[in-house]
């Protein structure tokens, strides 16, 4: 098939993420991706400053990940976790409760990002219910978030910039405290709980968990908050008997500069999420990791069992390459890396701090953020990037980097300067 009927296919029959059936924005045709490069069908190369949406960690077709993945592929693909286990889903398992916060140590794996979401909702409101409390079926969670684009994924995501106008019938209504305002380097103010403290108290009764992403909003925002705010946050959860559930489904594995957000708080939440790096962005799978009280609570009474069983369950392939993958960052050195890229960055994207037309630019680990005053124009800032070599993939007013770790001084030169250039351009569209 030639590019032109390639990309005409594509155009009349596939829906691409929120995007217009008839009216899509263009898409680059995609050949090949290798390290930090993407090489688009008409040869050009492209470096990449998405990681795929946080989660090709180490670069594309690493060949370790590789490896892993024709191995596991030629012992088997797949066999149902109903009555069967293997090899892969019990390393992973080790790997996971080893590497994360203390006193998590239950492990179960589906299939995607929100799908963690859902799970780790319900395995809160069983638990709640198990303990004799069916009326702590309900959410607290901050406003900027976001948690996936399943209806209870939604449900918790902001309010404002997600879908709940448009769901508003169908959403079930939980709870949003302000967000937090304090950043990640500023003062810690004790006001910036207030809100949070106030609905927690107010609200503790009909509450089953607060679930937030911690320290980093992404997609809700791409803003980084203090530390103290989580380390707060827990101990409300605490005082009230409300469980804390972490959606580090964006922020695992090293991204923040820490090897987990909350590892920056010092805390352990009751349930954690993950996803997106955890395979090194070979392919989907996520994890919810449960501490002992949570199994013990939701195995108690009736039903007894967790209800949530996916058919590809501890995908065996999947698995595989996520302990490739996670070997692989544990046995580099990640925290030299994420710390160069952090300062890199900071270097690079300075010269946006000059523009009129940017509100704010910000870096936490190897994640860098232009934050525009006004919504950018999408087609003519795309396509500006792919013609100075870079992938970057602007939303709303947010121009954002999350490189691999892997990528060079160059090239991370050339991404930065590049945004300089398109963000100093976008003034004078
Ligand atoms: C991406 C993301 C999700 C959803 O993951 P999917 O794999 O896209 O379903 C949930 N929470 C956070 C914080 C995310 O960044």
């Amino acid at each position: 098939m030639d590019t032109q009927t390639l990309l005409n296919y594509d155009r009349e029959h596939l829906w691409h993420p929120y995007t217009s059936m008839s009216d899509p924005l263009p898409v680059y045709p995609v050949e090949s991706a290798a390290g930090v490069r993407i090489r688009l069908m008409d040869g050009r190369e492209l470096i990449d400053g998405m990681a795929s949406w946080w989660s090709a960690i180490h670069g594309y077709s690493h060949p370790a990940l590789v490896q892993a993945l024709q191995e596991q592929a030629a012992r088997m693909s797949h066999v149902m976790f109903g009555g069967l286990t293997h090899t892969p889903a019990v390393e992973l398992a080790r790997l996971l409760v080893e590497m994360t916060p203390a006193g998590l140590d239950k492990v179960f794996l589906c299939d995607s990002g929100s799908v963690a979401v859902e799970v780790a909702m319900k395995m809160a409101i069983q638990y709640q219910y198990a303990a004799g409390h069916p009326e702590r079926c309900r959410f607290l969670t901050i406003r900027g978030g976001y948690h996936g684009d399943t209806f209870h994924a939604m449900s918790v995501s902001d309010p404002v910039g997600g879908m709940h106008q448009l769901f508003a019938g169908v959403l079930p209504q939980y709870f949003f405290a302000d967000r937090p305002e304090c950043t990640f380097s500023h003062d810690w103010d004790d006001r910036d709980i207030a809100s949070f403290a106030r609905l927690i108290e107010q609200r503790h009764q009909e509450l089953g968990a607060v679930i937030l992403e911690p320290i980093v909003q992404g997609a809700g925002g791409m803003r980084f908050y203090h530390p103290e705010y989580l380390r707060q946050v827990r101990y409300l959860c605490d005082t009230y008997g409300v469980l804390l559930i972490a959606d580090e489904i964006a922020t695992g594995f090293g991204r923040s500069g820490a090897l987990f957000a909350c590892d920056h708080a010092g805390i352990s939440p009751d349930i954690m999420c993950l996803g997106k790096a955890l395979t090194g962005g070979t392919m989907t799978l996520a994890a919810v990791l449960a501490t002992s009280e949570v199994g013990r609570g939701v195995s108690q009474g009736k039903p007894g069992v967790f209800m949530h069983g996916p058919t590809f369950m501890a995908n065996p392939l999947a698995c595989h390459v996520a302990c490739a993958s996670i070997r692989l960052l544990v046995e580099s050195d990640w925290q030299q890396q994420v710390a160069r890229i952090a300062r890199l960055l900071e270097q690079g994207l300075a010269p946006c701090r000059e523009l009129a037309q940017v509100a704010d630019v910000r870096v936490l680990g190897a994640i860098g953020v232009v934050e525009l005053k006004k919504p950018v124009a999408m087609r003519e800032m795309q396509a500006a990037f792919v013609e100075r070599g870079v992938w970057v993939r602007p939303f709303g007013r947010l121009v954002y980097v999350m490189p691999p770790y892997c990528i060079t001084a160059v090239d991370l030169q050339i991404l930065t300067a590049a945004i300089v250039q398109v963000v100093a351009g976008e003034g004078r569209l």
